[in-house]
């Protein structure tokens, strides 16, 4: 596996993988790999052609009173993983790299990136998609990889890649989870035993959500009501949001459409914030 750290080293790798059969794959992410990474860089590997994963804890996408410097590294490891899952190559610039001195152009989606995160994290979204932009444009992969744990970075990338031309295929894999059903996540290895227990109930929540579809409980508010109740018994947890939203425009629906209908959550666990969601 090739570790590359600037873009005209990138570019030309990635010119030489595109000759090869089966397509071009890229999976962005901010590293301090976990199982949930692992899944998605092994489905781009099982795809067959060659891969690239990019290493990068991107300023843009930290509002100012976010932890950017806090957000876990772990690259050694990182880059033993993706050799092991038979990556091609690992893109890891630096900021410098990604944001020369004097970068001012940025890639706002104005839509889909508005409601859920977009309330609690104005800028967040314009970050991610601007630094996806860049890393299409370096790459030119034929397929990009996401995971649906971040539904809405789903939604926001697939109307950036089809309002901007961009001739990539978006492939959505499904969330990985822990035994207990918690989403795997950078912040999980960090939670004590307490914490732990309180988080759970946000993957119990979305399973009793499922369960009442499954019964034929299709209501939006009766949804979001036993949810955010369940979610209300733990001490630790505050909830930011809890809506039933159509998974491509993210605006909330009345009612559940089944196979066509997302259940999103966000909350801080006490100083941790944590999403997830469900298709109904
Ligand atoms: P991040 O490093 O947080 O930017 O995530 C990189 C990619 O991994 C994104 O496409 C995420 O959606 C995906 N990802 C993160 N956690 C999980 C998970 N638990 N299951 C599946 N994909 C995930």
């Amino acid at each position: 596996m090739e570790k590359v750290e600037t873009v005209s080293n990138m570019r030309a790798l990635a010119a030489r993988l595109r000759t090869r059969r089966g397509g071009l794959s890229l999976v962005p992410t901010m590293g301090a790999l976990h199982a949930g990474h692992e899944a998605l860089i092994g489905a781009a590997v099982s795809a067959g052609g060659p891969v690239v994963v990019s290493i990068f804890v991107n300023p843009l996408s930290f509002g100012s009173n976010e932890n950017f410097g806090g957000y876990p590294r772990s690259l050694d490891a990182d880059l033993a993983t993706c050799a092991r899952l038979g990556v091609s190559a690992a893109f890891v610039p630096s900021i410098e790299e990604i944001y020369p001195r004097g970068f001012s152009t940025y890639v706002t989606e104005e839509h889909v990136s508005k409601p859920l995160c977009g309330i609690s994290r104005p800028t967040h979204f314009r970050g991610v998609a601007t630094l996806v932009a860049k890393l299409l444009n370096i790459v030119g992969p034929d397929r990009l990889y996401l995971g649906q744990k971040d539904a809405q970075h789903v939604a926001v990338l697939r109307k950036l890649a089809a309002d901007l031309n961009y001739n990539v295929e978006v492939v959505v894999e499904p969330t990985v989870r822990e035994a207990d059903g918690l989403a795997a996540g950078v912040r999980n290895r960090d939670l004590t035993q307490g914490q732990k227990q309180d988080a759970l109930a946000i993957s119990k929540a979305l399973k009793r959500v499922e369960q009442m579809v499954d019964a034929g409980v299709l209501s939006s508010d009766r949804l979001v009501a036993e949810a955010t109740h369940i979610m209300g018994q733990h001490r630790r947890i505050r909830v930011i949001y809890v809506s039933v939203v159509d998974p491509a425009t993210m605006e909330p629906v009345r009612e559940v459409v089944p196979g066509r209908t997302l259940i999103c959550v966000a909350a801080w666990l006490d100083e941790v914030r944590l999403t997830d969601n469900a298709v109904l």
